[in-house]
């Protein structure tokens, strides 16, 4: 299988540029550069700090890269308060994530909006990294994996193929996991990521599936990483609170490797 390990910090709505820079500078002086042969390392700031982080990352050739948290669906207007992807993009953000449960959440952000933040973002250059998963009533009805994914489908609605298999990873993020401390166990994750990256063959063709990262997420660390990764679909995670630890982060990610 060619797919590489990745983990991506998801820092929330965390750290000023001053902490920003703190946290980088230790994650990158405490993972050694041969980990990066076998996972690709990125962490997702607020806005407000990527600045200082792109200028770091370029300044010291860090081999981690950095990306964003939310993106416009728009390249540019009168929409206050929003930061498109041409901006993303000159500054040098690799992913961005879409359709995060929070932003469903507190946002009002739907399948559609979700789509044509996709397509934004891969229109300039940057990998969405696509948020799916369930709420706990939806679990409980058994409609996880339906539910799941539907809004992958919606969420790559009017992609090609080759634009999947290039940019898109997938993250599935059980919305009842995340920053609860109560992590999916091994064979729900795997259930899940599973049917996902079969939707992908369905849709675009085994090849793409074969490519496309899949990811988990909901209160990963550094105890739980090992038996994630372990799964057949599963190749990586995209961490919340963990992310802001540089010493549990940097173990997380030495274990995923
Ligand atoms: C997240 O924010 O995407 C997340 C998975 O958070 P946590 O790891 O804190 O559950």
């Amino acid at each position: 299988m060619a797919r590489k390990t990745f983990i991506a910090g998801n820092w929330k709505m965390n750290l000023n540029h001053l902490e920003a820079i703190a946290l980088v500078q230790k994650i990158a002086f405490s993972l050694p550069e041969k980990y990066y042969a076998k996972v690709d390392v990125t962490v997702l700031p607020p806005f407000t700090d990527i600045r200082s982080i792109q200028t770091m990352v370029d300044g010291d050739k860090l081999l981690l890269t950095y990306g964003a948290q939310d993106l416009s669906p728009y390249d540019s207007g009168a929409y206050t308060g929003d930061v498109s992807g041409p901006m993303l993009a000159k500054l040098g953000c690799e992913y961005v994530v879409v359709g995060h449960s929070e932003r469903r959440q507190y946002h009002h952000e739907d399948d559609e909006l979700v789509n044509k933040k996709v397509r934004a973002a891969i229109k300039h250059g940057i990998k969405p990294i696509l948020c799916v998963g369930e709420a706990l009533d939806v679990r409980e009805e058994g409609r996880h994996v339906p539910h799941s994914c539907s809004q992958l489908v919606a969420g790559l609605k009017g992609l090609k193929a080759e634009q999947v298999k290039e940019y898109v990873v997938v993250a599935y993020e059980p919305v009842w996991a995340i920053g609860t401390g109560r992590v999916a166990t091994q064979n729900d994750a795997e259930e899940v990521c599973k049917a996902l990256r079969a939707t992908i063959a369905d849709k675009y063709g085994a090849d793409v599936a074969e490519e496309v990262r899949v990811l988990y997420g909901g209160s990963v660390k550094s105890g739980n990483i090992g038996e994630l990764v372990a799964c057949d679909n599963i190749d990586g995670a995209l961490v919340g609170g963990a992310s802001l630890q540089a010493d549990e982060f940097t173990k997380l990610c030495a274990l995923a490797a």
